[in-house]
């Protein structure tokens, strides 16, 4: 069995009307916001009507990638751009994206943010027609996927990718460049998010506004679960895929709780205001008596902050992270690990000694990062430790792209939260209950794609499908 690829990543388009403008510097600038999506590599595409299709990747962040001489050597009014997430043993080259292949004698290139969780079978499908593949990306399938459709069926690009999408079972936020053409897809679920806006004529697609704000571009509207948008010239074009209207949406969770930046809306939803609610909501759950909140930095400030504001009880910094800790560590030996979490946070001692504290964290996945984590606090002497959590217990894998882990390494899936206070020797522990979570986002239940948290998964899986880990630097 090959190995699958989860992609819970960044994507940008941008199309300029003016076609003697580059948008590469435009493109890099947007992946430089969306970094957080996805550190293991980064790519960019662009499309000039005379040279047509110039594209480079690399592994690394965005910043080890590109240069100014890789920028300005990627010419052309049409681009696509892709941070990709790392997660265990996948790290290779040939995975990073777009992905490129020829097209009705040019080429397509595609990034793509999801997983398709039928790709293994779509794929077999795929070869014994002859494709031949370089890579274990979903982004090659649905591009061979588009070109059957294309030339076998005599489809239009629109026409195929409605025909593709009636294949495709998973989720995908997808950017595609066609011989000169940009499109932009979500899928009907509108499991992975997509946005697009507007600067002095230009249109960009991104997986999260923060993307637009660093351009300056006015945010227009979020793009509609299974919409297809095509950019020609001043206009943009907007197709719904047919199968939308049998689709329940199924809006991930966890962009929410922790994988988005506060600083981006989602399905017009502000995040940083989500995470402001968990902290309320923790406090309705569990009102502790405690001299401090201390968020374990930087996704669960919010939360802790809201947690402070519903309690009056100080929010304190009492764990400082250091920023220039790189994606590159692997770290093969327990004492390594251990080196690494300490390298990352360290808690200002003279805080916590003595001072009955309630630490936040976004999530509790496998638990290994929560156990050096409480032991570097303990380490400070605080007289009660209150571990609070603003996301309920992960008890099952997500096949949708956000690489969680294996049932057997999630912790809640193995032990009660009893059990888990226990093991980490702390006073109390306490999740968000699903409701409260459901209540702090402001979405109702049924939008949401709460499968890591209930099983209830928002698609048929097939019976051999594995779940992966991510990888944590
Ligand atoms: P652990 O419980 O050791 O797996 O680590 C959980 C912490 O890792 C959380 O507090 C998040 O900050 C972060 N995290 C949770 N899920 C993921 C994920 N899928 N990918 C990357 N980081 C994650």
């Amino acid at each position: 069995m090959h190995e699958e690829l989860q992609d819970k990543c960044g994507v940008v388009g941008i199309h300029c009307g003016d076609n003697s403008q580059d948008v590469s510097r435009f493109v890099y600038f947007c992946l430089y916001a969306l970094q957080h999506r996805g550190q293991e590599s980064a790519g960019i595409a662009t499309y000039n009507s005379e040279n047509g299709l110039n594209y480079y990747c690399g592994m690394g962040l965005i910043t080890d990638v590109f240069k100014d001489y890789e920028i300005n050597n990627l010419s052309g009014n049409i681009g696509i751009g892709h941070v990709r997430y790392s997660t265990t043993g996948q790290s290779r080259l040939e995975n990073s994206q777009p992905f490129v292949t020829d097209f009705d004698n040019g080429f397509i290139a595609m990034a793509h943010n999801g997983d398709i969780v039928n790709s293994e079978s779509l794929r077999d499908e795929l070869i014994e027609k002859g494709y031949e593949f370089k890579s274990n990306t979903d982004s090659e399938v649905i591009c061979y996927l588009l070109k059957q459709e294309h030339y076998d069926n005599g489809k239009d690009i629109i026409d195929s990718i409605e025909a593709v999408s009636k294949k495709l079972v998973g989720s995908y936020a997808l950017t595609i460049i066609v011989n000169g053409e940009l499109y932009a897809v979500r899928d009907p679920a509108g499991m992975k998010p997509l946005c697009i806006g507007e600067k002095n004529g230009s249109y960009i697609v991104a997986s999260e506004t923060v993307a637009l704000d660093v351009i300056n571009a006015n945010f227009i509207r979020d793009v509609t679960p299974g919409e297809v948008i095509s950019f020609q010239n001043d206009e943009i074009n907007s197709h719904i895929l047919e199968i939308t209207k049998d689709t329940h949406l199924a809006h991930c969770m966890f962009e929410y709780v922790y994988f988005a930046r506060p600083d981006s809306a989602i399905d017009g939803i502000n995040v940083y205001e989500s995470r402001l609610n968990i902290g309320k909501q923790l406090y309705e759950q569990f009102p502790i008596d405690a001299d401090y909140v201390i968020p374990v930095p930087d996704s669960s400030i919010p939360a802790a902050i809201g947690y402070s504001r519903a309690s009056g009880i100080p929010y304190a910094e009492g764990l400082i992270k250091n920023r220039y800790v790189g994606r590159t560590f692997i770290m093969p030996t327990q004492e390594e690990r251990e080196l690494a979490v300490r390298l990352k946070l360290n808690p200002i001692k003279d805080a916590i000694k003595g001072k009955k504290i309630i630490l936040i964290d976004d999530s509790i996945v496998r638990g290994t990062t929560s156990k050096s984590l409480i032991e570097l606090v303990k380490e400070a002497e605080p007289a009660e430790i209150h571990f609070l959590v603003g996301c309920p217990p992960v008890i099952a894998p997500c096949y949708y792209g956000v690489a969680m882990a294996t049932k057997n390494e999630l912790i809640a899936a193995n032990y009660t939260t009893e059990e888990i206070r226990k093991q980490l020797d702390i006073d109390s522990l306490g999740y968000i209950s699903l409701e409260s979570l459901v209540k702090a986002i402001g979405m109702p239940a049924e939008d949401l794609c709460l499968g890591c948290l209930n099983e209830c998964y928002p698609t048929d899986l097939p019976d051999n499908i594995e779940a992966e880990t991510y990888f944590k630097p």
